[in-house]
């Protein structure tokens, strides 16, 4: 069948944060299929269950019920390091905030992610970090700190750090959000030519207009695809 091949995929897949006053179902029932080489968007209004949906993606929050393949692990099955472990190899993930570590210079938050390669010396982290911000035209900045930076230069060295460990899939949090239309539109267009290069990418936005970049949308409302 067509979903054994998925990269990724979601079964009924619901998650609900309980706090003492209420319970909210923030993702409702999702099924979604991510194949290798897709790029894949979700849409939909604020509160709707966006960043939530793709911390589930992202292996950074756990479903409350359903099933997650991804790349043929059943998520459900593993343990918090498991989970961790497979994560760092998997996926890469960029922000709207763009997250780079401030006391560490581009090339450092570059090379960061593959701190924890075993067989992989030094020198091979530092030439793979270099080739990446390369791919995002950052390489005379890797010596730079963030705080240096404008922030679609911020954001290009996240795509850096993001992809620098081959991810499976690359997901991103409404990554043109904190960036004005010339940097948002200059990040968009890193994402098509990455995903033309063949990486797959699941975007979150707000902005139908970037939605429709990506060739296949998933729209949401409530938790809920509709
Ligand atoms: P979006 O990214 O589409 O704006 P979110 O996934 O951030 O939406 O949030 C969906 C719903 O879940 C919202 O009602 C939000 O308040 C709630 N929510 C998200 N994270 C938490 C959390 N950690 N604890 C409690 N409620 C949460
Ligand atoms: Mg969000």
């Amino acid at each position: 069948t067509m979903n054994a091949q998925a990269l990724i995929r979601l079964e009924n897949i619901s998650k609900s944060f309980d706090t003492n006053v209420t319970e909210t179902v923030a993702v409702d029932s999702v099924d979604l299929a991510i194949f290798e080489g897709d790029y894949v968007a979700i849409s939909g209004p604020s509160g709707c269950g966006k960043s939530t949906l793709l911390s589930m993606l992202g292996l950074l929050e756990v479903p409350t019920s359903g099933k997650y393949y991804l790349n043929g692990h059943e998520i459900q099955e593993l343990d918090v390091y498991q989970r961790a472990e497979l994560r760092n190899r998997e996926i890469g993930f960029i922000f709207q905030a763009f997250n780079l570590i401030g006391d560490l210079t581009v090339l450092e938050n570059v090379t960061l992610p593959l701190t924890y390669r075993p067989g992989m010396s030094r020198n091979e982290r530092k030439e793979r970090a270099m080739a990446m911000l390369e791919k995002v035209d950052m390489v005379e900045r890797a010596g730079h700190f963030p705080a240096q930076l404008s922030g679609g230069q911020q954001q290009r060295v996240a795509v850096a750090r993001g992809l620098v460990i081959e991810p499976s899939v690359l997901l991103a949090d409404e990554p043109t959000g904190n960036l004005d239309s010339k940097n948002g539109d200059a990040i968009m267009k890193l994402l098509d030519d990455l995903n033309a290069e063949g990486n797959t990418i699941c975007m979150v936005t707000h902005d139908s207009r970037f939605a429709e970049r990506g060739h296949k949308t998933v729209s949401l409302e409530d938790g809920r695809v509709v």
